[in-house]
């Protein structure tokens, strides 16, 4: 197993793909890659206000209104 997270992501996903198209390779190697970042941020629901992220901060340090620029990078549209 390689130690460069792109190369171990693209082995995991070609295991769990194999023989499928390039198409549905290249998309799930992408996801295993971002998926620990999508880990980490995570929508989450607040008994008052927006839902906030449960890893971006706002200039103040507080948890920032979901969905920020970086949770647009790991999720797609329908996700969010
Ligand atoms: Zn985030």
């Amino acid at each position: 197993m390689s130690t460069d997270p792109a190369v171990a992501a693209a082995d995991r996903a070609g295991a769990a793909t194999e023989g499928r198209s390039r198409h549905v390779q290249r998309v799930a190697s992408a996801r295993e890659a971002l998926a620990p970042l999508r880990a980490k941020h995570q929508r989450r629901a607040r008994e008052f206000g927006p839902d906030v992220c449960t890893c971006c901060r706002d200039a103040y340090g507080e948890h920032a209104v979901w969905p920020t620029g970086t949770d647009r990078l790991l999720y797609s549209e329908e996700e969010l």
